[in-house]
This record gives structure tokens, sequence and C-alpha cells, in this order.
């Protein structure tokens, strides 16, 4: 078998144009949909991932706002400046960029951001939200997981699920997706034993960890689904996920590919949230 690919790239241009046909509808009613992200310090890669979300949203018709400032910008000044976002009625969405440096409280000023405006879902009411099956915003990698599973029409109504991984930002949201959904998960972590066991069951995987190889042809069921949410290089340096590509093409039903997988999906939600936030403000 040899495994139908599900496109980030393909399935994003589609969300995108469904999202700049509805902030064109909302810019009718007087009202753009704007997202405000805030960098601070001067981490490469962060510099690159908020670049990216800016062109994103400018693409898309939304209004953005990059906020750029010097490492040494004081946690005090920082809770100031989300304070001032949240009372600014032109942005819908607010992100700060993380990691932050090592003297600003990362879990205070996420807390700081309204959870009108929490377009990441890392706010604690966000996540309680999810819990509880309330209305308010997903963390966008597993999100974006969830829209990828909608593409292929996959029921996972008594599913296996099988997440590795357990952070706030993808493992965790995403067994509560799965979970909202009616799949049975299993969440798996760096202590679990005989993880091979485990993914061998699984209708679903989701591998979330950030070590190369982690999945392996000999551990996936034949038929399963693999999303592959890992960002690693391989020895030449290219973007490499968590799954051994190549191996578990061989046995899965559909895979992720890294990249032009989950990481594009990724931006794509948040420009999903950023509108449904401004949707929401306009009623
Ligand atoms: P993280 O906070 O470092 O969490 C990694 C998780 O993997 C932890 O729960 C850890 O377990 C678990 N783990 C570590 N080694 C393991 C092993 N050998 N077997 C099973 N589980 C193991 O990372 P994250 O933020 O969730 O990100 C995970 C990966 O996704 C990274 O590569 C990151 O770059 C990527 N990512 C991609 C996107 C995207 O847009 N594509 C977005 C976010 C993240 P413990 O909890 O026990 O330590």
């Amino acid at each position: 078998m040899t495994a139908q690919l599900i496109d980030g790239n393909l399935l994003s241009k589609q969300l995108r144009t469904e999202v700049a046909a509805r902030a064109q509808a909302l810019k009718a009613k007087g009202v753009t949909p704007g997202l405000a992200v805030v960098l601070v310090g001067d981490n490469p890669a962060s510099q690159v991932y908020v670049r990216n979300k800016v062109k994103a949203c400018e693409d898309s018709g939304l209004h953005s706002v990059l906020e750029k400032y010097e490492a040494t910008l004081t946690e005090a000044d920082l809770l100031a400046r989300v304070e001032a976002l949240n009372n600014d009625p032109s942005i819908h969405g607010i992100l700060v960029q993380l990691p932050l440096p090592a003297h600003i409280d990362a879990q205070k000023v996420i807390e700081a951001i309204s959870p009108a405006k929490d377009v990441d879902g890392f706010h604690i009411a966000s996540a309680g939200a999810l819990m509880t099956g309330m209305p308010g915003f997903w963390p966008c990698t597993p999100y974006g997981c969830m829209k990828m599973l909608e593409s292929i029409g996959y029921d996972l109504r008594g599913k296996h699920a099988v997440v590795i991984g357990r952070s706030n930002i993808v493992g965790k949201p995403m067994a509560l997706m799965l979970l909202q959904k009616d799949a049975t998960v299993t969440v798996a972590h760096s202590r679990t034993q005989n993880l091979k066991a485990l993914t061998l069951q699984a209708d679903v995987i989701v591998a979330a960890v950030g070590k190369r190889n982690v999945l392996t042809a000999d551990m996936v069921k034949p038929g399963a689904v693999v999303l592959d949410v890992g960002m690693n290089r391989n020895d030449e340096g290219k973007l490499c996920g968590d799954v051994d590509f190549e191996g578990v093409k061989q046995v899965a039903s559909h895979i992720t590919p890294v990249p032009g997988g989950v990481g594009p999906m990724t931006i794509t939600m948040l420009l999903v949230n950023t509108l449904e936030a401004a949707e929401r403000a306009a009623k």
C-alpha cells in the first residue's frame, strides 16, 4: 500500500480562499479583521514565523500589525502593550510570539490577553473551553490536524487515536479534540512504556514529539492515518518530521508530509481564528 498524501499546502489554499471571502464580507459591513503579532527579541526562527504570519494575513485581506521590541523590554511594558491591544477595537486577535526572553513570565503574558482575542488558543480560558466543549479558540496546530482529518472525510467515532506528545500547545489539546469527536484516545509521552504496542493498535496516530523517526513502519497498523506534527532537521539539514515518511507511507492509508503538511495548516488556522474573533466581535 502507498498512502495517500494529505497535502497541507493545498488544503490551506482552499481554507485561505474561504477566509478571504469571509473577510471581504466583514469589510463590506465596515469591519476589517485585524491581528496583532508581538515579537520580543531577535530569535531568528521567531522572526521567520512572525513574517510568515503577517504575510499570510495580508494575502487573505486581514489587517495585521507587527510590534517588534528589543529583548530588554520589561515584563511590565509588555503587559501594558497587551492591555492596549486588548482595548484596541481594530485588533481582533493578539499573538505574542513564543519563546519570550527569560526575564518575562510567558504564562503571565498569555493570561493577560483577553480570551476574546486569544487566537493562539493558549489562554487558560481557551484551554478550559476546549476541555468542556464550550465555544473558544482552539490552538492552531491541533486544530489544523482536525481539519486535515475532516478533509479526507475521516469519521473518528469509535476509532482509536494515539497522540505521541503531551505538550500544552499540541499533544494535550489534540487529545481533547479527538475525544470530542468520539475517538478513544491514548496519549503517549517520554515515560510511556512500549510505544509500539500502543501505536500498532491505532487507527490514527499523531506524532508531536520533536525527534526524528519516533514512528517507523513496524509501529503502524496497515491502513492507519498518520499525522506528523514534528519539525526537525535531518543529517543534510533538511526539514523533516517525527515520522519515517518513506517507510510509513508504505503501510498507512493517509499521511502528512513534512514540509507541506501540518506546518502550513498552523498559520491557516490562525487566520481562521482571527476571522472568527472579528465575526464574533461584529455580532
Ligand atoms: P514539546 O513541548 O517539546 O513536547 C514534546 C513531547 O514529546 C513531550 O510531551 C515529551 O514527553 C514527548 N516525548 C519526548 N520524547 C519522546 C519519546 N521518545 N517518545 C514519546 N514521547 C516523547 O514539543 P511541542 O511544542 O509539542 O512540539 C512537538 C514537535 O512539533 C516539535 O518538533 C515542534 O517543532 C513541532 N511543532 C510543529 C508545529 C507546526 O506548525 N508544524 C507547531 C508546533 C510544534 P514528556 O512530556 O514526558 O517530556
